[in-house]
């Protein structure tokens, strides 16, 4: 097993609420370091931004998840105290997380025929950075 250097990727976001699709981006990563048989961890270092995986053939499948997290956890409510005014970002990325693994066979990350990784962005637009760490099981 041969673990690789830590991969920092950027990102800017254009929105306070966005998902981008990384899937590419990963996928990059693994055939550059030509990595057969492994996992990928991407790990993101912010407490307004997450990752997840989820359906990516229908784009609308984006815009009804941020709906429904923005319905879920409004902006504004009597009873945040943190001073920033970002405390429904904060809860958002509570609920989605800041990790995914995905498996590695056959130099191609292992994903359902629908799923594609998301960078999830809540308090945007920023300049914000995920890690990635690939580890080869075969090297
Ligand atoms: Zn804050």
């Amino acid at each position: 097993m041969h673990s690789h250097p830590l991969i920092t990727e950027q990102i800017t976001t254009k929105k306070r609420s966005e998902i981008v699709d990384i899937t590419k981006t990963i996928q990059g990563l693994v055939e550059i370091r030509q990595i057969r048989e492994g996992m990928a961890v991407i790990y993101v270092p912010h407490t307004t931004a997450a990752v997840t995986i989820n359906e990516n053939y229908d784009p609308d499948v984006k815009h009804d998840l941020l709906k429904k997290l923005e319905t879920l956890v409004p902006k504004h409510e009597s009873y945040y105290q943190h001073g920033e005014g970002n405390s429904d970002s904060h809860v958002k990325v509570a609920m989605v997380g800041n990790s995914a693994t995905v498996l590695i066979e056959q130099g191609k990350l292992v994903l359902g025929q629908w799923q594609g990784i998301y960078f999830c962005e809540f308090d945007g637009p920023r300049d914000r950075e995920m890690y990635v760490k690939l580890v080869d099981f075969t090297s």
